[in-house]
């Protein structure tokens, strides 16, 4: 079995919330027990104040444990500790705790508190705490989601965890199994199938394409593991509890994943295409599925019930995929009821999967909270603007900056500038707006910012504007890029409003997993701003970029965004196809 905590346990981490009593011990001791009997006594009138300190944070986590009652921490009470503490312990800039106390304070006057650790029984309460804390402290930088989610996916979810449990790398079943394929031997093994998610593509794409191998895995019983690439542990929490999810780096064919292709005899459609008989079974201890923008018609078959049943019998699924294939999954009438019973709202599918299957780890979630308390934590409200430019140039360009603007002054996300020069509000009636901008330029945070100091606004509000980070272009294989990617998406789900950009899955990710309703910026024609410059998204759900348009029994061509109610055309690509929710209004 997989020891959770190593996986994740690394020096560099920042302390976990339990481990924060002992710090303030350890902390202090050094100083204060010296040879000097005057230090002596001193020291022991401290150690008294360390003890009555330790004892009333002692009474805080009690509440803000996992095992507690109360998931709710009292606010009030941490504060009284703060107040009685020592300021040299407790006081100063980068101790924990008191950035915790102070962000909470924060979050709680501002009407964000909001405690529920394991989201309203999505996740497993199995978990280290330490192992990935963004898992626990997410919730308090989130405001309360209207979003619940349906008692069947938790159930399904922990029988999930059960399974992969018992068939995870290493266990019995999976080394019979992974045997088998190592002597290409073909009989079905009942006890577990898989399903291998090969790293594929950008960081959006691989979270959008993971959560829709997951999802396939949890419809087909099979075990999710996924190949790690380059940096895929250093990026996500281990979802599932006393297993991995990995990939092991001795599985038997992992060093074919890079050359698997459509033209590979292992190939479902190239199969497909061989047997022409759907209803038999693969010839091969493993099938190799290419899902991949550039699929053909065979491979598109993958949508079709009769043609899934080419796949039941093989135990082991190798899938590439750089697409949301979720929403052609709701046409398939054998997974119909099923998907129904999980997601009641159809539009919740990613946010609540994201939700339960991606957390940064640790150095990440390092780099969002520090973040989000530096920069966003203060304001009364935030708004995140995501640009991505599909060009081969850098940028900035000056019609992309028009755009962002437009969007944002015509749907009063940010103020109008004033011509007055003299025009000065008083600090009283000053509310703020932080705006997070995301770009891999950072010409249009600077143009924005500039603007916001050059001149007052007409409402009176103070608008403050940054950019964590300016790559310039984008980067495969850099630890530290990534990272910044994943905070970044990450960043802007925590947001109040969110813009963002046609056609992008960075977009997709942070504004499912925020639960936040974007405004869509168009996508830009022959480099002129569109007019209108953006559009209110119909559903907080991605779009799939590359979905068949195929009627699976009459075999012929159909306008699958034209099928049912709860699956459209996506607002930004408009083959693309989208799950929205249409017996209610979309999320505001
Ligand atoms: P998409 O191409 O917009 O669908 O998003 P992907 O995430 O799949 O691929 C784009 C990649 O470019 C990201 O994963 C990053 O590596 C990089 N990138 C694009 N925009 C940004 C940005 O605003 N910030 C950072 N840090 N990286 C970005």
């Amino acid at each position: 079995m997989v020891d959770m905590r190593r996986l994740h346990k690394n020096p560099s981490d920042p302390p976990n919330i339990p481990d924060l009593e002992n710090d303030v011990v350890a902390h202090d001791q050094p100083n204060k027990f010296g040879v000097n009997p005057l230090k002596l006594m001193g020291g022991f009138i401290v150690c008294l104040m360390g003890l009555s300190v330790l004892f009333s944070i002692s009474v805080i986590f009690k509440d803000f444990s996992p095992n507690s009652d109360s998931n709710i921490w009292n606010v009030a009470d941490a504060t009284r500790v703060l107040d009685m503490a020592p300021p040299r312990d407790l006081g100063q800039e980068d101790d924990p705790l008191a950035s915790f106390v102070k962000h909470k304070k924060k979050l709680h006057s501002s009407g964000f508190e909001h405690d529920d650790k394991l989201l309203n029984g999505l996740l497993s309460s199995l978990f280290d705490e330490d192992s990935c804390l963004s898992r626990y402290q997410v919730a308090s930088y989130r405001k309360e989601s209207p979003l619940k989610p349906s008692p069947y996916l938790i159930s399904r979810l922990r029988r999930y965890e059960v399974l992969h449990k018992r068939c995870g790398p290493y266990t019995e079943s999976y080394n019979r199994t992974v045997a088998k394929l190592r002597s290409g031997e073909l009989t079905k093994d009942d006890d577990c199938n898989y399903l291998v998610w090969v790293s594929f593509s950008g960081l959006g794409n691989r979270i959008l394409t993971l959560g829709s191998a997951f999802l396939y895995a949890l419809l087909t019983d099979r075990v999710l593991l996924v190949d790690r690439g380059v940096d895929l542990d250093d990026l996500f929490c281990e979802p599932f509890p006393e297993a991995s999810w990995l990939l092991p780096l001795d599985f038997p064919i992992i060093d074919q994943f890079k050359s698997l292709n459509q033209k590979s005899p292992e190939c479902f459609g190239n199969m497909l295409k061989t047997s022409n008989n759907s209803s038999s079974s693969s010839s091969s201890p493993y099938v190799y599925l290419h899902l991949v923008h550039d699929y053909d018609d065979h491979d598109k078959l993958f949508f079709c019930d009769q043609d899934q049943s080419f796949l039941q019998n093989v135990p082991w699924v190798i899938m590439k995929s750089d697409n949301y294939f979720i929403p052609s999954l709701f046409l398939m009438p054998s997974f119909e009821q099923e998907l129904h019973n999980l997601f009641p709202n159809k539009e919740t599918v990613f946010h609540f999967l994201g939700r339960y299957l991606f957390f940064p780890t640790n150095p990440i979630w390092g780099l969002i909270s520090r973040y989000y308390n530096s920069y966003l934590a203060q304001a009364d409200e935030r708004i995140g603007i995501q640009v991505r430019v599909f060009d081969t140039r850098v940028g900035p360009f000056q019609y992309v900056l028009d755009q962002i603007l437009a969007c944002s002054l015509d749907n009063n996300l940010l103020p109008e500038i004033s011509t007055n020069e003299s025009f000065i509000t008083s600090p009283e009636n000053q509310k703020s707006k932080a705006v997070l901008l995301t770009s891999l330029s950072s010409g249009y945070f600077e143009k924005i910012r500039d603007m916001y100091w050059e001149h007052a606004t007409v409402t009176g509000e103070v608008i403050q504007v940054s950019q964590p980070s300016h790559e310039g272009y984008q980067q495969t294989e850099k630890k530290m890029h990534h990272r910044k990617a994943w905070a970044e998406m990450y960043l802007l789900s925590l947001t109040d409003k969110l813009i963002t950009s046609s056609w992008s899955t960075f977009g997709y990710v942070a504004q499912s997993l925020g639960g936040l309703n974007p405004w869509i910026l168009y996508k830009p024609e022959n480099e002129t701003t569109p007019n209108p410059a953006c559009t209110r998204a119909m559903s907080i759900e991605p779009c799939f970029h590359a979905p068949p348009f195929f009627d699976c029994k009459k075999r012929t061509g159909i306008d699958t965004g034209a099928v049912v109610p709860h699956i459209r055309h996506c607002e930004d690509m408009n083959w693309g196809l989208k799950l929205v929710n249409p017996i209610a209004e979309s999320i505001a």
